[in-house]
Formats: C-alpha cells, sequence, structure tokens
C-alpha cells in the first residue's frame, strides 16, 4: 500500500492527502454509529485529480467511498474496511454565476447548501432545498442521498432540482452531462439515476441546478392542533384554500418541542399554550399583490370554528418567522443531545400520516413500555422522522433497536409508504430492504450496480449487496 500512498501523494499534493490523526475527522458518520479508519482521505482539487484517484484505488484494488459533508444518518459516506480511501469533495466549491435568464447555476460538487443559499440571496434566485443540516451538508451528498427536505412537496427532491451531472464513474471515466435543460428525453434520464445512488455508481463532481425567483413575501404562523388527524385535515383545507403559494407544511410534537426548549437554551417558544402537536405553516409568493396574510388568517380562522387549531400566532417579522423555523429544525439536534436515540425515516400517502402515528405508538409501546415518541417532519408529503428516545430514567432502548425499526417498517410497508423516505439505505438498511422490498426490485438495483461497477470497487456495501 505504501506505492498507493506515493502515487495518491504525487496526485494531490500536501492538502490533498490526509492521514493518522488528519483523517480523524472523516473517519465516523454524524451519528457516531458507523466508520473504522481508512487507508486516508483523498481531498481532490478538480475533476481530473478525482478521476485519477478512482484510476490509482481500482488498479490496487483499494475501495473508493465518496464523502461530502458527512452528514448522512445511514452510514453511507464512511468505511467499513481500512482497504478503503475515503475521497471528500470538501476542495471542490467553485460556484459558477448564476445564469439569470434559464434559472440555473453550475457548482462543485463540494459546494455546501448554505453557502450556495447565500451566493443566491443578493441575485433574488433561490434552491429551494432546505434541511437541518444545511450548514454542512455538501451538493455532492445531497445527490447522492436524493436529498428532500422541507420544500419537497412543493418543488421535488433533488432529482427534480439536478438538470445535469459531470461524474467521475467507477472505471475512472469521466461523464460529461452538464446540460442545462429541463427537457431531455434522449434515452434513460441517466442524471436521475445517480441522484441517490449513494456513491455506489460513480462520483459527481459537478452538478447544473434549477433556480427559482426568491419569494418577495411570505407569511407564517406557528399552530397548536388538537392532534395530528387534526394537523392532517388542516393541511389539507390548506392546500386547497392557499394552492400554489403553500411553502411549508411541518410538524412537530410536544415530546420534541420539549426535549428542544431543555437542551437548546437559547430557543424561544412564544405561544400562550402547549398541545401535543404543533404545525408550522407558511405561505409565499413571488407577487406582492397576492393577500397572503388575509389568506393565511381566514385559515386559522377555519381551523379554531372546526376545534382542529387551539391556538396560534402569525409571525409579525422575520426574526419571528426565524424562531419558528428553529423550533422545528432543532428537533434533531434536542433529540441528539437528549442522548441514545433511533431514528426512523418513514413516508406514509399525507392522509395516513395520523393513522400511522397511532398504530406506530401502539406497537412501540408494546415493544418497550414508556419509549419517548418524538414524530416530526414533512406533513406535505407523508415524511415522518418517527424517531424514539428511551423511557425517562433509562439510558438505551433495552437491545429492542432492530425490533423497532422492523415493525415501523412493515407497517410503514403495508400502508403503501416507505421505510426509506430522504435519507438512503446506507449501510444502515440494506437487511432492511431485504424484507420490504421485491426480490425483482432488489436484483435489478444489482444489476445496475454491477453494469456500472463490475469490480465494485464503488462504496461497496452501501445500498445494494455486493458479492
Ligand atoms: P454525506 O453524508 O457525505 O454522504 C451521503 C451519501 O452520499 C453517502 O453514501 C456518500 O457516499 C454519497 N456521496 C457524498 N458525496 C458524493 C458525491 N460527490 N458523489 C456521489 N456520492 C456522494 N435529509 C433530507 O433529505 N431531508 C432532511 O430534512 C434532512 N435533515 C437532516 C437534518 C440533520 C440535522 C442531519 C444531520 C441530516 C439531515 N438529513 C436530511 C440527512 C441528509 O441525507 C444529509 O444531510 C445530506 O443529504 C447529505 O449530505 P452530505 O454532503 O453530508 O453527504
Amino acid at each position: 500500500m505504501a506505492d498507493l500512498v506515493i502515487a495518491l501523494q504525487a496526485i494531490l499534493g500536501p492538502k490533498g492527502w490526509l492521514s493518522g490523526a488528519d483523517a480523524e475527522p472523516y473517519r465516523r458518520d454524524w451519528l457516531d454509529r458507523y466508520g473504522v479508519a481508512p487507508l486516508g482521505v483523498a481531498r481532490p482539487a478538480s475533476t481530473a485529480e478525482v478521476a485519477a484517484v478512482v484510476n490509482i484505488c481500482r488498479e490496487a484494488g483499494v475501495v473508493v467511498i465518496p464523502q461530502g459533508g458527512n452528514t448522512g444518518l445511514c452510514g453511507g459516506a464512511v468505511a467499513d474496511q481500512a482497504n478503503a480511501v475515503i475521497v471528500s469533495l470538501s476542495r471542490m466549491t467553485a460556484i459558477g454565476e448564476p445564469d439569470l435568464d434559464s434559472g440555473s447555476i453550475i457548482v462543485d460538487a463540494g459546494v455546501v447548501l448554505a453557502a450556495l443559499h447565500e451566493t443566491l440571496e443578493p441575485h433574488g434566485l433561490m434552491f429551494p432545498m432546505h434541511l437541518g443540516a444545511e450548514g454542512s451538508a455538501r451538493i455532492g451528498g445531497l445527490i447522492g442521498t436524493n436529498a428532500g427536505g422541507s420544500q419537497a412537496f412543493r418543488f421535488g427532491m433533488m432529482q427534480d432540482l439536478v438538470l445535469g451531472l459531470e461524474v467521475v464513474l467507477p472505471d475512472g471515466t469521466v461523464w460529461d452531462g452538464l446540460r442545462a435543460v429541463q427537457k431531455d428525453n434522449a434515452g434513460y434520464q441517466l442524471r436521475k439515476l445517480f441522484c441517490g445512488s449513494e456513491g455506489t455508481l460513480g462520483i459527481v463532481t459537478r452538478a447544473v441546478l434549477r433556480l427559482y425567483p426568491t419569494p418577495k413575501q411570505q407569511a407564517s404562523a406557528l399552530l397548536v392542533m388538537s392532534d395530528f388527524a387534526a394537523a392532517v385535515s388542516f393541511g389539507a383545507f390548506l392546500r386547497g384554500e392557499a394552492g400554489e403559494f403553500l411553502a411549508g407544511l411541518e410538524f412537530f410534537s410536544d415530546v420534541g418541542l420539549t426535549l428542544a426548549l431543555k437542551h437548546l437554551p437559547d430557543l424561544a417558544y412564544q405561544l400562550e399554550t402547549r398541545g401535543d402537536v404543533y404545525l408550522l405553516v407558511e405561505i409565499a409568493s413571488g407577487s406582492t399583490r397576492v393577500p397572503l396574510d388575509e389568506i393565511l388568517a381566514s385559515t386559522l380562522e377555519w381551523g379554531m370554528e372546526q376545534g382542529l387549531v387551539t391556538d396560534g400566532a402569525l409571525a409579525t417579522s422575520g426574526a419571528q418567522r426565524a424562531q419558528f423555523w428553529r423550533l422545528r429544525e432543532e428537533q434533531p439536534e434536542g433529540q441528539r443531545l437528549e442522548g441514545e436515540q433511533l431514528k426512523h425515516d418513514i413516508s406514509v400517502p399525507p392522509g395516513a400520516i395520523a393513522r400511522f402515528i397511532e398504530a406506530g405508538a401502539k406497537l412501540c409501546h408494546d415493544i418497550l413500555p414508556g419509549v419517548r415518541i418524538n414524530p416530526f417532519g414533512h406533513l406535505g408529503d407523508g415524511n415522518i422522522h418517527y424517531n424514539l428516545s428511551p423511557p425517562e430514567g433509562h439510558a438505551d432502548f433495552d437491545g429492542k433497536g432492530a425490533a423497532f425499526a422492523e415493525a415501523l417498517a412493515a407497517l410503514a410497508t403495508g400502508m403503501g409508504g416507505s421505510f426509506a423516505a430522504e435519507h438512503g439505505l446506507g449501510r444502515a438498511k440494506i437487511a432492511m430492504a431485504d424484507r420490504n422490498r421485491s426480490s425483482t426490485e432488489r436484483a435489478l438495483m444489482a444489476r445496475l450496480k454491477r453494469a456500472f461497477d463490475p469490480q465494485g470497487t464503488m462504496n461497496p456495501g452501501v445500498l445494494v449487496r455486493t458479492p
């Protein structure tokens, strides 16, 4: 392996190759569940360097693991064996000039999502992808996981926001698919295939992304709902009233709010009463002529008359709107700071959310009485982060983690949903896919993997079983 390291160092230079203690920050995943020490971390500065790294590793039979911000929640961006090189895109951070006429931009795969938002703001443009990890997650990782986030119900997931891609394939070839058009039916939708491929089919190096005009006005409200069924009914009514202006429909529970307020003292909850379920709603428009405040206020009035909404406040300033959003976005952090946790990334048809939460609670309490259930997520597309904390006074889940995961996955699948809504499979959920997806579907994925990566050196053991 000394020869391999010398060859990589020669290509990458001193900043581009990290080993030993310098490689430590790249070793473990965000949840600290996966990751062994790799041979080292390659930090290429260009597509040509990525291709050279891939070629050298393939010739030496060394596994390559693409890594972005390493915020993924399924352990897909870290090594499970020492014979591996992590390829971090963190030095490829160029952002092109936005194409104002076409509404697109070309970016390197290592660009951090929040940096892209900041760059676009002065142009009156936005990239409609928002999630709690946006200060660290990178474009290549968001593509790798086909991230969704809070606006997916309106603008789609990453696959709907990527117009073109440049990818280094497992054999070192560079695929230049950096086209900037939405309509391109010249064959299979290769760009979409890479979205959600979790680094198993190639390393994304650059992307052309779709942009949208920043809304000129927004109206937001934080609501206390009588229960989850009320949140679903209110969400359906709001969709009808607000139509294309609906921009946010996020829910969380009092379990999560309590944890967030306990662990993040700078958070503020300003409503007079508490309840079991909260809904954050937002409507937005590119025109200043749409009476957003009126639409939201009258919808709230209807919700209160129907007994669905028990309390609520309209944001009266940008600062208050930001506070409302932080209450939702800090849900994962509040729970992480509480200690042990189990995450389940579920989706069901939006109309089935309340039924899932109720049935899931029964299953979970049968498995471990007193387990704290903290569901939060994206009501608009039925995505529930059905997370658990141990019962009060317990440090862990008495070894019952797998029982929760299997029961909830089967429940979601039975309701026509998914056990892997937006975080992917990574290393964490391959066994679950064995039980919840047909052998035909799994065999198709394995054939795709073999066609792209016959030697099996590109992130093996992630997403799909490899021999
Ligand atoms: P990494 O973790 O580095 O990698 C993720 C996967 O992509 C790995 O399999 C990796 O090999 C692959 N990959 C990385 N870079 C490349 C590349 N250049 N080419 C090919 N493959 C690559 N997700 C949502 O969808 N919605 C949410 O609302 C959401 N909220 C989150 C909140 C928090 C607090 C956290 C920690 C995570 C959240 N996530 C959410 C998880 C989400 O998957 C990641 O935040 C993000 O998509 C991963 O980006 P990353 O750059 O960190 O990727």
